[in-house]
């Protein structure tokens, strides 16, 4: 009889959060030791064989849009997989979309990252709307009235899936709707009409009228979206049922059929005269609107950095198991030092979101200006690195890397989505140049950090010599060196993190690799010198 042998078992089930050290140190020197007990919790449940397959299954059944009753009449309602369903009770549960809103405190939003990044890696597309609604509460805050009525319903940990008015719902999820069929990145060109309807005390209302070609996950219960008011594009909370309880003008036209995300969906919509309620100035949409993308940026560059972690728990696993050539995988030299490289990457892009997630944290000077130019910058990088680290740990499993049953191609096809939306990658670096045109100090405070990591490491201090010419007044205006800057930026600060954090074999590796005059992103050129063997055994999901 065919005896199936030399595979490894699967890796399930497994504690995300006990057998991932980077993550758990990285969590006590940001400040959030005191959340451990909770995502203990959290990376076990996640970690479980029966959560494994959610993920599976959520995915190999897409949403479907039921835009009309049997009769012909509108309803405008997706149907999601009983999957989709129990994944975001776990996650809602977990608190993953409000924590740091309904517990303020030292460290919230660096638990809450933690927890996040461990979601990412079970399954990204619930991960949509626990970010969005995440991101929406600064936004909302700016309609203090409007903020008070919808707070304690997203500040619950109860999910409730029911397609009702807010105000019947123990808790809710917010989306956004920005992007037109015209437009996603200069948002100026918004043509959806709103028209100014009446007051009820401090709250303005309005009636939207047109498309916007990008809205995810549209089963939330309400959205932040753009429109054009006689003040000048504005911003606007436009909920699924009107405050007399009908169903509001949102049309959902059709879902988009993804390369990834395919849990989540995400559908072309149209506003016929949907209620709305202002949010923030009138005429100030962009910037009522940018305080939730911050925000949800930051949550790409974390979904992505836990995209990265899965990769490469599954890609040192299954080499720990497989053998050829007599030699199990991981013993042979090349492997090892292709699993380093990649445990490298996934540590600083770790490092790099649990540093910036303290920046939330914390409201000093220091703190704004890391929000401001680390956030745009840390999106681009980490998302950008994200795809090329996948497609090289789905080749560690070799055939059985690239087969449906298998985790990674869905982390491939999910891979490239956080570069694209909040704002793809040129939108980014052009971001980060105008953040640092913008912030008095905002530059020599970064170098200024980066030259103190450079006395202790000179790997370092290249970097900032090119960071100091590309951002003399000469350089500064010069849109094409955005990207150069982007990335420099965030390679010094992920060296600078890792000399001050990580065991000396992995900082010293890194500022080899990536500071280096080799460095050309090809994953396993590690110089011969590097302690390839301990990297990988730090990152080895196992619990340590
Ligand atoms: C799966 C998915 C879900 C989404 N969900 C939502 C949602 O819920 N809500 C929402 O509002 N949007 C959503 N989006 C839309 C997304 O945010 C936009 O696609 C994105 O912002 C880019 O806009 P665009 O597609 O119009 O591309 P464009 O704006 O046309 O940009 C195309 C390319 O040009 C580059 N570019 C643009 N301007 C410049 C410049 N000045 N210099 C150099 N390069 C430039 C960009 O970087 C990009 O690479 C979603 C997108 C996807 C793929």
């Amino acid at each position: 009889m065919y005896e199936v042998t030399n595979q490894p078992p699967p890796l399930e089930p497994y504690n995300l959060w006990r057998t991932d050290r980077v993550l758990r140190e990285a969590l006590v020197r940001e400040k959030a030791g005191w959340a451990a007990d909770e995502l203990n919790a959290l990376g076990k449940a996640l970690g479980e064989a029966e959560t494994i397959r959610l993920g599976f299954a959520a995915n190999a059944h897409p949403p479907v849009l039921h835009a009309f009753d049997r009769y012909g009449h509108r309803i405008d309602e997706v149907e999601f997989h009983p999957a989709w369903h129990a994944l975001l009770t776990l996650a809602v549960g977990a608190g993953l979309h409000c924590s740091p809103w309904a517990a303020p405190g030292a460290g919230a939003h660096v638990a809450r990252a933690a927890g996040t990044f461990m979601l990412a890696q079970i399954e990204s597309g619930v991960y949509c709307p626990i970010a969005m609604t995440y991101g929406a509460v600064p936004a909302l805050r700016q309609a203090p009235a409007t903020a008070a009525e919808w707070l304690p319903r997203i500040c619950t940990r109860q999910y409730d899936p029911r397609f009702r008015p807010a105000t019947e719902k123990t808790g809710v999820l917010l989306g956004m709707a920005m992007t037109e069929n015209q437009g996603g990145s200069d948002l100026r060109t918004n043509t959806t009409q709103a028209e100014f309807r009446g007051s009820d005390g401090p709250r303005h209302l309005f009636r939207l009228t047109g498309q916007k070609w990008f809205m995810s996950a549209p089963m939330c219960d309400a959205f932040l979206v753009l429109a054009q008011a006689k003040g000048g594009l504005s911003c606007f909370l436009v909920p699924r049922w009107t405050r007399d309880g009908e169903r509001n003008g949102i049309h959902l036209l059709r879902l988009k059929d993804k390369l990834g995300n395919r849990s989540n969906a995400s559908s072309e919509v149209e506003f016929a005269g949907a209620e709305g309620e202002l949010i923030g100035e009138e005429g100030r949409g962009i910037p009522t609107i940018i305080e939730m993308s911050n925000y949800a940026r930051l949550d790409c560059a974390i979904g992505s950095a836990g995209l990265m972690r899965q990769a490469v728990a599954q890609a040192i696993h299954h080499a720990s198991y497989r053998v050829a050539f007599q030699k199990k995988l991981i013993d042979q030299r090349l492997m090892t030092n292709v699993l380093a490289d990649l445990a490298l990457e996934s540590e600083a892009a770790t490092a790099l979101i649990m540093r910036l997630a303290r920046a939330y944290d914390e409201g000093d000077e220091a703190a704004l200006i890391w929000r401001r130019v680390m956030t745009p910058a840390a999106k681009f990088w980490i998302c950008k690195r994200a795809p090329l680290l996948v497609a090289e740990a789905m080749e560690v499993l070799g055939g059985s890397g690239y087969v449906e049953e298998c985790v990674m191609p869905r982390l491939y096809r999910e891979a490239p989505v956080n570069s694209i939306w909040e704002g793809a990658g040129n939108i980014m670096c052009l971001d980060v140049l105008r953040a640092l045109e913008r912030m008095a100090g905002a530059a020599e405070l970064l170098l200024g950090e980066l030259s103190d990591a450079a006395h202790a490491e000179k790997r370092v201090q290249a970097v900032v010599t090119r960071l100091q010419r590309k951002l003399s007044a000469r350089d500064w205006k010069d849109e094409s060196q955005a990207r150069a800057i982007g990335r420099d930026l965030v390679l010094g600060m992920q060296a600078a993190l890792l000399l001050a954090q990580a065991p000396p074999a992995v900082a010293d590796a890194f500022c080899d690799s990536r500071l280096g005059a080799e460095s050309d992103g090809t994953f396993g050129a590690l110089p011969a010198a590097v302690q390839c063997r301990a990297i990988v055994e730090r990152a080895a999901p196992i619990p340590q």
